[in-house]
């Protein structure tokens, strides 16, 4: 374990040399800074989160070198769930699992039935952002598996960045990767991925917040459509 803290100028410095770099290499370099106190949240939703948690299997990092989590956010899909659990045996570890502090239930007599369609920065605040704020107390790095070209918003994503939001150090190993690659990845490796992808869901999160996709349509356009939103806040810093 690295014992000297890393600034943020710092962090900036070993982005740039990362740049170009393989994906296996930026995870490398990570655990040898930060684990035991680096995260993967995997939303087992997506196939950049799989990619990288078959690399740190390769890596042999499933074994408390690096905390995987999940959200739970109520809403997951029973495919999801199915992933999780068949990628548990397969690699030989468990997700940590966090959900908010207040039930569904709860939430409903707070704020309104079906705060989502009413209100999803908040529903996201409360269902995601702050169990994601509370895995990572004590952790000095997370990972993520948000690429350049996924959205405007994710265009100027540095390799490893201080995040503001969640006071931490992140690294996005795969951010220079196109979809194909990370397909070419998940086929070549046989790594499993969440059967919805098979049947026009490109990008999945909750029930309520996500449809399939029509040939042609922006891959993220079955989450939260009919609305401007285009992230549920764990990837959008604070202005
Ligand atoms: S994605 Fe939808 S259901 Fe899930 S936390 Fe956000 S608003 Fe709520």
């Amino acid at each position: 374990m690295a014992l000297r803290q890393l600034s943020v100028s710092d962090l900036k410095a070993v982005s740039e040399t990362l740049e170009g770099k393989p994906p296996l290499d930026v995870l490398g370099w990570a655990l040898e800074e930060f684990s035991p106190e680096l995260a993967l949240a995997c939303s087992f939703g997506g196939p950049t989160g799989m990619v990288l948690l078959d690399m740190l299997s390769k890596l042999g990092a499933l074994n408390g070198k690096a905390h995987v989590f999940y959200l739970e956010t109520g809403f997951l899909f029973p495919e999801t769930h199915a992933l999780r659990e068949e990628v548990e045996d397969r690699y030989g570890f468990k997700a940590a699992a966090y959900s908010s502090d207040i039930s569904l239930e709860q939430m409903a007599e707070k704020h309104g039935p079906e705060l989502w369609a009413r209100d999803s920065d908040l529903c996201c605040e409360i269902r995601k952002v702050e169990p994601n704020a509370r895995a990572l107390v004590g952790m000095r790095a997370w990972l993520s598996g948000i690429r350049r070209d996924q959205a405007s918003t994710r265009r100027e994503t540095a390799i490893v960045d201080w995040d503001a939001k969640f006071n931490l150090a992140k690294v996005s190993p795969l951010v220079a990767w196109s979809e194909a690659q990370v397909w070419t990845y998940i086929v070549e490796n046989r790594v499993p991925y969440n059967a919805l992808h098979d049947r026009g869901y490109p990008s999945i999160g909750c029930m309520p917040c996500t449809r399939p996709v029509k040939p042609g349509e922006d891959p993220r356009a079955g989450r939260w459509a009919g609305t401007d939103k285009t992230e549920c806040g764990l990837h959008v810093q604070p202005k």
